[in-house]
């Protein structure tokens, strides 16, 4: 029977990862997107005292501004992270079943194709691997593809369109709401619109208080730095070099009566998916390349819009309702940064790009390895020693 309140085993006082510390830990997670909310909800329904600390509004930076896409079919560069993106999947299911899946969870699978000989060999190569790899992947033709599943498309008819029914894609904003509800109602305290400005460390350079820009200084047991952009001048504050890449991302949002497709997708050149009732979300990677030539977000959108109209005609004209360029959150390696730094006790970090994919996973690893001291193989790849200070 799943379990909809959010709230399982209460191990409060069991802080072995924290420290010897013999009353219950509070923890501060730095930085409310997709992964901070994940991190908070997992270690507020394990009864540990949490403080969430937003500089602006919960689940509206980056996590507000991303594609948002669910899968492990784009992260095949490693074998570990591929396996790390597949949990992470795994994870959307578990939570959507824990905490119900209400408006942020939809898994109604992913569609790609292209264009162009050469890009075709390499999307097929791709779909080669990934069967080999027990991932969930069919090919199908465009005209099947417009029959069975999404009519307003012009995808040519004998065109291989891949479908990758375990995919999905999430409202993060609505998801980070729901996590934060959730760990507010198990006892958790929200502070947003106060940044940190400070981390204290005590003699033997573990962490004991957050200063924030209100003035006021909060005494903790460790800190979670689930900054995403930021994530490099929180490390800072520890006198921590966590190097971070350059790259830049444009999302638009636009307006249609009518969501004319069910299902997120990888057309020729642009990204689509349904926002919700009413709107749609579009990116594209050529687009984000134009970034740096100093166009304004409102022309780069209309151009977004203009390649969307090319697949899907009726969006043509569309009116773009906001749109906005964020730096994805990437570790200098294109790996997340998560776990503990243990030359400063009670420091920790979630930094992930692939964040959306990601959250529900690290949230729970995350949580055991604050809780329990228990380092999951899993993030064995992407731990934060590989950075050193
Ligand atoms: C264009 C684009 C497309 C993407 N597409 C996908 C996709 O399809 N699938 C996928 O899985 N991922 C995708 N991503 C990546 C994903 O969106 C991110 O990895 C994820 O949202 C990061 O979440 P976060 O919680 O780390 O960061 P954020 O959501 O940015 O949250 C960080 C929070 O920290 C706060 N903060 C910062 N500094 C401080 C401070 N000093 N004190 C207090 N608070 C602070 C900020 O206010 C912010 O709310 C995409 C990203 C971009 C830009």
């Amino acid at each position: 029977m799943p379990e909809h309140n959010g709230s399982v085993d209460n191990e409060k006082g069991a802080l072995v990862g924290i420290g010897s510390v013999e009353r219950p830990g509070r923890v501060a997670v730095i930085g409310v997107g997709v992964l901070g909310a994940a991190v908070g909800w997992n270690l507020s329904r394990r009864g540990v005292g949490v403080v969430l600390i937003d500089a602006a509004r919960p689940g509206e930076g980056v996590t507000n501004w991303s594609f948002s896409w669910v899968n492990a079919s784009n992260k095949t560069v490693r074998r570990s992270y591929f396996d790390l993106n597949v949990a992470g999947m795994a994870a959307h299911r578990e939570l959507a079943d824990t905490i119900g899946p209400d408006s942020w969870w939809h898994p109604s699978g992913h569609l790609r194709w292209t264009d162009g000989p050469a890009a075709r060999a390499k999307l097929l190569e791709t779909v080669e691997l990934l069967a080999d790899w027990g991932y969930g992947v069919e090919v199908h033709t465009g005209a099947e593809v417009r029959r069975r599943l999404e009519p307003a498309l012009t995808i040519p008819g004998e065109a291989p369109v891949v479908f990758y029914p375990d995919e999905a894609w999430v409202h993060g904003r609505r998801l980070v709401d729901r996590l934060v509800g959730l760990a507010v109602a198990a006892g958790a305290e929200l502070r947003s619109g106060v940044a940190v400005r400070d981390i204290g460390t005590g003699g033997d350079g573990s962490v004991r208080t957050v200063a924030l820009s209100d003035g006021s200084r909060l005494d903790v047991d460790a800190v979670v730095n689930a900054a995403g952009p930021g994530a490099s001048g929180v490390a800072g504050l520890v006198g921590r070099r966590l190097p971070m890449r350059r790259e830049p991302g444009v999302v638009a949002r636009i307006g249609c009566d009518r969501v004319p497709v069910g299902r997120a997708m990888h057309a020729p050149r642009i990204e689509m998916r349904p926002d919700g009732v009413g709107s749609m979300v579009l990116h594209s990677r050529e687009i984000d390349a134009l970034i740096d030539t100093g166009e304004e977000p409102a022309r780069l959108a209309q151009l977004l819009r203009e390649l969307a109209g090319h697949v899907v005609p009726e969006l043509g004209d569309s009116p773009v309702m906001e749109a906005r360029v964020s730096q994805r959150p990437i570790p200098a390696d294109g790996f997340p940064s998560v776990g503990a730094v243990p030359t400063v006790p009670g420091y920790y970090e979630a930094v992930s790009h692939s964040g959306i994919t990601l959250g529900p996973v690290i949230g729970r690893l995350l949580a055991s390895e604050i809780v329990r001291g228990e380092r999951d193989e899993l993030l064995a790849e992407f731990r934060p020693e590989r950075f050193p200070l």
